[in-house]
């Protein structure tokens, strides 16, 4: 137990790194049987995370990432970990992750940048008078770094609301910063192409927001629109795709496995197809693999989204503000896409009840049934001022009436559109 090791461990004859017969220190053990507090213990009391005693060149960190446990994955990194390290067959601890399905683990660790990494450039170095990132910057730009959403307008809205980062000034450092990061990260002995290719992309974000900040006051809510404005025929966000491809492909260092096997997967892919460039960089950088089970916001990318939107019911939000942000590209589409749900809902319906020949009151009693609860789309009960599709429920007076009286439903959020 955590407290008979507490108080064995206080005593002088303790060795906290003692070695078991297969070379496994305490930690070890406590990274893969997950258990976290344990773990902190030894850690406190000086257990050496970095030991490679084990028979096979084991880790704490791989066992942790072996166990899946996504908190001592991370305190293990945060203790000092090395990731660059490799077991007897030459895999490391991410790779050992990825290879046994922890997932989470696998991002956490293709993730991790110590503050301590980007306070470096807080202090000036050699001739330098000022130090290349001022320290005021250092926190907020060690958020997006750590971001594991790489959604382009997700990066913009980091960047907007802050108001220190949010000016042309201040995004000149950081990205210049990045990219002497991601030059660091190609030359260090061991190559880190996957943290490389996410600062250079987050460079290339942070000079776009610069490019639209030029153009008069806060222009960066023009940039996220432009980032989400669809395409005429299928609501496509090209101009997003387009951004993302043209990151990628200005990576600096062209014999990078990772850019070749990025370009790879992207070039064939007709724009407005899957995969999307953002989906290819995602799971190349995070190790997230395709976008199942989880809902992602259709504006930021940010996972776990749960608001749909009430009249087409195709596309979920993080919350009304990404809904409202969204609205000017989705309204275009949204009655599309009730048309396609409600063509589904009948389909399934009509299933349902195809042994009933005079069936049509069964399907639309069961439409009815099929509703979404209002609890999943209870973003804003409480706001009167307007309709939103959000929270807009019409229920269908009479069945048949339904269907057609959501048609006339007020299409418009309190989103204002000048
Ligand atoms: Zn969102
Ligand atoms: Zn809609």
């Amino acid at each position: 137990t955590v407290q008979e090791a507490r108080t064995l461990l206080s005593s002088k004859n303790v060795r906290v790194n003692c070695l078991d017969e297969n070379g496994m220190t305490p930690l070890m053990h406590a990274a893969y049987k997950g258990k976290l507090d344990m773990c902190k213990l030894l850690l406190r009391h000086g257990a050496d995370v970095n030991c490679h005693q084990h028979e096979h060149g084991y880790t704490a960190l791989m066992f942790a990432a072996l166990s899946g446990n996504k908190d001592i994955t991370w305190a293990m990194l945060e203790a000092g970990a090395e990731t660059d390290v490799v077991n007897s067959v030459g895999r490391t601890a991410a790779q050992m992750a990825a290879f046994v399905g922890q997932h989470d683990c696998v991002t956490i660790i293709n993730n991790f940048f110590p503050r301590e990494r980007l306070d470096y450039y807080t202090k000036p170095q050699g001739l330098d008078k000022d130090p290349k990132l001022p320290l005021k910057l250092a926190g907020p730009l060690h958020k997006i770094i750590t971001t594991t959403n790489l959604h382009p307008v997700k990066i913009v809205m980091l960047v907007n609301e802050n108001p220190l980062l949010a000016e042309e000034a201040a995004l000149n450092k950081c990205y210049k910063v990045m990219d002497l990061i991601c030059e660091k990260c190609m030359k260090q002995r061991d190559m880190n192409e996957i943290l490389a290719m996410k600062m250079h992309y987050i460079s290339c974000i942070f000079q776009k927001c610069i490019t639209f900040l030029k153009d008069g006051e806060n222009k960066l809510d023009a940039l996220i629109k432009s980032l989400l404005k669809g395409r005429a025929s299928d609501g496509f966000p090209v101009y997003q795709e387009k951004i993302i491809r043209e990151s990628i492909r200005k990576f600096p260092y062209c014999e990078a496995t990772l850019l070749q096997q990025l370009v790879r997967s992207i070039a064939p892919v007709e724009i407005g197809s899957d995969p999307t460039a953002f989906s290819v960089l995602t799971q190349a950088i995070t190790g997230q693999v395709g976008f199942v089970d989880v809902e992602f916001c259709t504006t930021c990318g940010e996972k776990g989204a749960s608001k749909r939107c009430s009249v087409c019911k195709m596309v979920i939000y993080c919350d009304q503000t990404c809904q409202k942000t969204h609205w000017f590209a989705h309204k275009k589409i949204c009655k599309n896409l009730k048309d396609v749900y409600e063509k589904q809902k009948l389909e399934a319906a009509k299933e349902k009840s195809q042994e009933e020949t005079d069936g049509k009151s069964d399907v639309n009693s069961s439409c009815s049934n099929a509703e979404q609860p209002g609890a999943e789309v209870g973003v804003s009960q409480e706001e009167s001022s307007a309709k939103d599709p959000v929270e807009e429920e019409k229920e269908p007076a009479g069945s048949e009436a339904g269907l057609a009286g959501v048609q006339d439903a007020p299409a418009a959020p309190q989103v204002s559109e000048e």
